[in-house]
């Protein structure tokens, strides 16, 4: 078969199903030949280790994973590609196709039942209007998997990987390395797709912590950390008190009982500041 990653053989697919991309569905396809082997590389793919790819468009990336890992499985919401998968990954036997929508999906049981015993990791070009609830999900369901390499916008990945307390973080900085060691691995440019998006993108990868890196309710220390950037720019005794709907006084003995100052912002604290603050609205003793 011919390369699929070369362009010529890319158009020529799609033209032969008279396939016409959905820009609703974030379907920005992946053209330059040198992003999909070294993402496949870098996300852990391999013997013994088992692939869920989410959107795999007309199976690119799909394609370099089937080479590397002993199973992979593609979650593809368009029905569209169903076709073009078929023809794309005919000489892999190590592949399974499924039309769902990811974010609808139930990953855990797909997991027990496509992946048992072995090693699994999460590897895909993310549609761009899911990239954080895709993620979110990926994180908060705890799954049973060891890391998750995605390519996204290239200021979502910045944002994900700032270091947390500094001023290029969010309320998803902190919440991904809640569940994860974030690490930007390489950047790819808009043009490398088709068609084009307007932005360039970045690949980065999630290693998945085994414990949490600190000891919190996490209910509350997900309000907090909402509340606090809700107002980014205010300091926290203020977006805070806003986001939590307490007192001005409550707050600032919260946050003296955790340690923290009524005049810091969000930006400046740390996952530690964050729990002991979340133990302070429990009730309970800070860390
Ligand atoms: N992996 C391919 C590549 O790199 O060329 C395609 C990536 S494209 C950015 C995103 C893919 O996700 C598309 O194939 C799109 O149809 C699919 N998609 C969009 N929304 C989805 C959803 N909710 N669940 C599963 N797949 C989805």
């Amino acid at each position: 078969m011919k390369r699929l990653s070369d362009i010529g053989t890319i158009k020529e697919i799609l033209s032969k199903h008279g396939f016409t991309f959905s820009k609703a569905l974030g379907q920005n396809f992946l053209i330059n030949p040198s992003v999909c082997p070294r993402m496949a590389e870098l996300s852990g793919a391999a013997q013994g280790v088992g692939v869920i790819e989410v959107g795999p468009g007309i199976g690119v990336l799909t394609n370099e994973l089937c080479r590397l890992a002993d199973k992979v499985v593609a979650i593809e919401l368009d029905k569209r590609l169903l076709p073009v998968l078929d023809e794309t990954l005919a000489e892999y036997d190590n592949v399974k196709i499924v039309n769902a929508d990811v974010l609808e999906l139930d990953l855990r049981k797909l997991i027990e039942e496509e992946f048992q015993g072995i090693e699994v990791v999460v590897c895909a070009n993310l549609p761009y209007y899911i990239t954080s609830p895709v993620i979110m999900k990926l994180l908060e369901d705890r799954l049973p998997i060891s890391a998750v390499t995605v390519m996204v916008q290239k200021e979502a990945a910045q944002r994900i990987c700032a270091k947390v307390g500094s001023r290029e973080s969010g309320a998803v900085t902190v919440s991904v390395n809640y569940y994860a060691e974030p690490e930007l691995l390489f950047n790819v440019s808009a043009g490398s797709f088709m068609p084009a998006p307007k932005v360039d993108s970045a690949v980065l990868r999630l290693n998945i912590r085994k414990e949490p890196p600190v000891k919190t309710d996490e209910a509350a220390f997900f309000r907090v950390i909402k509340a606090a950037f809700s107002q980014r720019r205010k300091v926290i005794s203020n977006s805070l008190s806003a986001g939590l709907g307490l007192d001005k006084q409550t707050v600032s003995l919260m946050l003296n009982n955790a340690g923290v100052a009524a005049n810091a912002r969000a930006e400046q604290l740390s996952l530690e500041d964050f729990a002991a603050i979340a133990n302070q609205l429990n009730g309970g003793e800070s860390e």
